[in-house]
């Protein structure tokens, strides 16, 4: 053989049972299959044998066969992030003429999409109060196929009752969506509390680190299985092996970030709770949240994203001042990863609330609370 054909045969020479403890990044798109008769191109590679990188490499299908075992779902699509999730599940149940419902309180760029490219298709997604509980039914109609519910909702932190919605919604034969990020798909049950769908931005607490972007939809049967898959591969939502193996990762240390997490941010809720210029601290945990007492029912623990929002003496600019004295906290968008965030939400935009934009969130890192405590204490000196 001439050199340059050598450097394009890459028959492996290395033995190739090497039995890393972890699982090794796959990089492909092609695969080569064994011969002329087996060549397929299905999406469902489980049952099919692997066909093209597109539908899953073993690392992308080794992250999502975790994902669905801590999740006890029937199967977990991996996608390239949280909205790329919110996307798959409205295509996979909405088509023109359908009716959708989707709680103020929901992901803002999924309420984008209700308003967008559904709204363009035809598809009527209609907000709903996150607190509704059993008087979704009253909404639901004849042509409803989707009822989205996240919780606690973004922002404004409000906990849902998802066992009342999904009977009402069930009784009616529709499917139930939950955008289970807050949780990390493991402290709200959610196929234990009868969901269809649970869906996850794997960027937040499986990423852990603010490093990567990545997503999940989790099915409870094979009926949410053939709704997905075929949605999943005309859409084409390919991941990065790399990004799968951080996701992989990060589950390792999933459970210890999350304790300590819990702790250190109700640390910070609580002495929130006692500062004079502070009006509410919406943490699920904390009595002054929305729907906590359904969080104590529903849920094993709580997260490091909440908000709190200044008493009306505090104005809009001096929310800003506020955040820009902060020294330790970060001002950025997106949570779960080791660094804590700061963020004003000056247009935040709930029926019958005005914020005034003197709501803040935060998200609660892994440097030590009493710096974090310490920090916010001289940036309220500072501003205020
Ligand atoms: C961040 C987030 C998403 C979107 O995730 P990306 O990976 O950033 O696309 C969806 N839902 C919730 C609740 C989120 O916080």
């Amino acid at each position: 053989m001439d050199w340059r054909t050598k450097l394009l045969n890459p028959a492996p020479q290395a033995r190739r049972d090497y039995n890393s403890l972890n699982t090794p990044v796959y990089r492909g798109s092609t695969v080569v299959f064994k011969d002329a008769a087996s060549v397929n191109d299905h999406w469902n590679q489980a049952e099919n044998g692997y066909s093209y990188g597109l539908y899953g490499t073993p690392t992308a299908l080794e992250l999502a066969s975790r994902i669905a075992g801590l999740e006890d779902a029937h199967f977990s699509f991996i996608v390239p992030g949280g909205q790329a999730a919110i996307a798959l599940v409205y295509f996979a149940y909405c088509t023109t003429g359908s009716h959708a419902l989707v709680p103020y309180s929901a992901y803002g760029p999924n309420k984008e999409m209700a308003e967008g490219l559904m709204k363009g298709l035809g598809v009527e997604v209609e907000p709903y109060d996150p607190l509704i509980g059993a008087g979704i039914s009253a909404l639901i109609r004849d042509n409803t196929t989707l009822i989205w519910t996240e919780s606690p909702g973004s922002v404004t932190m409000d906990v849902q009752d998802i066992p009342a919605i999904v009977e009402a919604a069930h009784a009616r034969g529709v499917a139930v969506a939950l955008d289970n990020t807050y949780a990390a798909g493991v402290l709200f049950d959610a196929f234990a509390h009868k969901v269809d769908v649970s869906i996850q931005a794997l960027t937040k607490y499986v990423g852990g680190h603010s490093d990567i972007l990545l997503g999940s939809v989790s099915v409870r049967d094979q009926a949410g299985f053939e709704a997905m898959g075929p949605v999943y591969r005309q859409l084409g939502l390919a991941v990065s092996p790399d990004d799968c193996s951080l996701a992989l990762r990060g589950l390792q240390t999933l459970g210890l970030r999350l304790a300590h997490l819990e702790g250190a941010t109700l640390e910070v809720a609580n002495w929130l709770v006692d500062q004079d210029l502070i009006a509410e601290v919406y943490h699920p945990a904390l009595p002054g949240c929305p729907g906590h007492e359904i969080w104590k029912r529903d849920f094993t623990g709580s997260a490091s994203v909440f908000s709190f929002m200044f008493k009306d003496t505090v104005s809009a600019a001096q929310a800003m001042v506020f955040l820009d004295a902060l020294r330790i906290f970060q001002i950025g968008l997106s949570w779960g990863g080791v660094t804590s965030l700061a963020v004003v939400y000056p247009d935040l935009d709930r029926p019958g609330k005005d914020f005034g934009g003197r709501l803040v969130r935060l998200n609660i890192g892994l440097e030590h609370p009493a710096d974090l405590i310490e920090d916010l204490h001289q940036a309220m000196k500072a501003a205020l």
